[in-house]
């Protein structure tokens, strides 16, 4: 077996943050004051339509499929202009812990293709792809829920770039109809045959993230928080914060992992 050289660093690792212009007081905020500020400037924030102190593209700023799809072309792209090993993408509801995301990246070889992340359903996804002459055929695969956060190799990045790269994502997105991270799944397992990696590490508020327990928090690569079901979804951590302070529980679980934090209670 090939194993790495060097160890990996969070340097290596292309970290894209989707948000947008309404989220920025809000979402934004509380990432930058918990798990951005542990990443020492290697987080890329893609910001309606910008990139944090990097290159502006022209994405529209809405919730359309399209809109979204040409988000995600933007971060492929970007990631490809780079010389980065990893490209892993959050949404701006996600609290990414580098440790685990390391030692699980950590884990591959650069030879072979990696897309890890977490599927929203229990069954692959089912679409309708469109073919040439109105034809149509339905696929099945599986895809990483872009909410709990997901992860590619340059290896197969690299392999994605006739569907994925420039105009061809959106074009890809438009095939099957579905929003990106669906895209992504529909590349990654019909267009290459490379199976997903299913982890549980990954998070998203369309789980109950209640299951968690307080000893499994700190090893997750990924948590979320949103509403479901009428009811706010969190995970249950005890500590430097009330849930009113703190309802996404993102301070909370910031001070357990770093509790020498300027704004932490003193351990
Ligand atoms: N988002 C966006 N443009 C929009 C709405 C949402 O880029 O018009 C981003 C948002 O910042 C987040 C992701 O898309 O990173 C998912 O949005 P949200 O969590 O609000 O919705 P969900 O799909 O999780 O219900
Ligand atoms: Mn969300």
């Amino acid at each position: 077996m090939q194993g790495r050289i060097k160890p990996l660093r969070l340097q290596d690792i292309f970290i894209a943050v989707k948000t947008t212009g309404r989220f920025h007081g809000s979402r934004l905020a509380l990432l930058l004051d918990t798990w951005i500020s542990k990443t020492k400037g290697h987080v890329s924030i893609l910001i309606q339509s910008v990139w944090f102190n990097i290159i502006v593209t022209a994405c529209s700023p809405e919730h359309s499929h399209q809109a979204l799809s040409c988000k995600m072309a933007a971060e492929y792209d970007h990631f490809m202009d780079s010389d980065k090993e990893w490209l892993c993408h959050v949404d701006d509801d996600n609290y990414l812990n580098p440790k685990p995301l390391l030692d699980i990246l950590s884990t591959f070889t650069p030879d072979t293709d990696v897309y890890i992340g977490k599927p929203s359903l229990d069954r692959p996804m089912r679409a309708v792809e469109l073919l040439q002459g109105n034809k149509t055929r339905e696929v099945s695969f599986w895809f990483a829920t872009g909410g709990a956060g997901f992860c590619l190799n340059r290896k197969l990045a690299e392999r994605m770039a006739p569907w994925a790269s420039g105009p061809r994502f959106e074009q890809t997105s438009a095939v099957i109809r579905l929003p990106d991270d669906c895209a992504m799944g529909f590349i990654v397992e019909k267009r290459l045959g490379v199976s997903m990696i299913h982890s549980n590490l990954f998070h998203s508020h369309l789980e109950n993230l209640l299951l968690l327990t307080p000893r499994d928090i700190p090893r997750q690569v990924t948590l979320s928080y949103g509403v479901f079901e009428n009811k706010m979804n969190t995970v249950e951590v005890m500590g430097a914060f009330s849930k009113d302070k703190d309802p996404s529980r993102f301070r909370t679980v910031h001070c357990l992992l770093y509790p020498l934090t300027s704004w932490c209670p003193s351990p």
